[in-house]
């Protein structure tokens, strides 16, 4: 079956990644497709859960531009070890088609990585940079856009919130999506766990 880009509230969200332990060809791919789905639904990063891939991995293109290779940037086990600021703006999320909110971040972030050679990586991003990778860090913890909303936001997602649920809960009815405890499985088989 094609990887694609699940949707709330798929049970690969809610799901906390594990660190990815080997650089292999294995990787090489996941990191191709990832590209892939975040250019074709014009997005600007995405995280492996997103995929429902339960690892520290997350892909990012600043410009959303598949001509500007030179600005992709892949994230292996990434940590955010400083913030500074604070900041209010708008965010979306793949994993919620349509829905935008606004959301408080830190407006200054230092974040430590590891790169496709195993080096471990220092970087300081600002503004949207900083807002992209923090809502990315978040789904390696399970942790959604929509938990990190003000009452207000929160209050005028509701609507659309529950029409994800009901999607989803239709689509599992229908078998167009495995039910929940498969999910879960498949989650626990891709880490090597019984
Ligand atoms: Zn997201």
């Amino acid at each position: 079956m094609p990887r694609k880009i699940v949707h709330y509230p798929h049970p690969a969200l809610r799901h906390k990644a594990q660190p990815v332990t080997s650089i292999d060809k294995e990787l090489h791919l996941q990191i191709g497709e990832m590209m892939e789905l975040m250019y074709q639904a014009n997005g600007l990063g995405l995280a492996a859960p997103q995929v429902a891939l339960p690892f520290q991995l997350l892909v990012m293109n600043i410009t959303g531009d598949p001509d500007k290779p030179e600005c992709e940037e892949v994230f292996l086990n990434p940590q955010i070890v400083e913030k500074k600021g604070v900041m209010l703006g708008e965010e979306g999320c793949l994993s919620f088609p349509g829905l935008y909110q606004d959301v408080r971040r830190a407006e200054t972030i230092k974040v430590h990585a590891y790169d496709l050679k195993g080096k471990l990586v220092e970087k300081v991003a600002s503004d949207l940079e900083a807002r992209a990778w923090q809502h990315e860090l978040d789904h390696l913890n399970g942790v959604l856009f929509i938990d990190m909303m003000g009452p207000i936001a929160r209050l005028a997602a509701r609507s659309s919130v529950k029409k994800f649920e009901k999607a989803f809960r239709e689509a599992q009815e229908k078998g167009e999506i495995p039910p929940n405890l498969e999910i879960e499985k498949l989650l626990a088989a891709l880490e090597g766990r019984p």
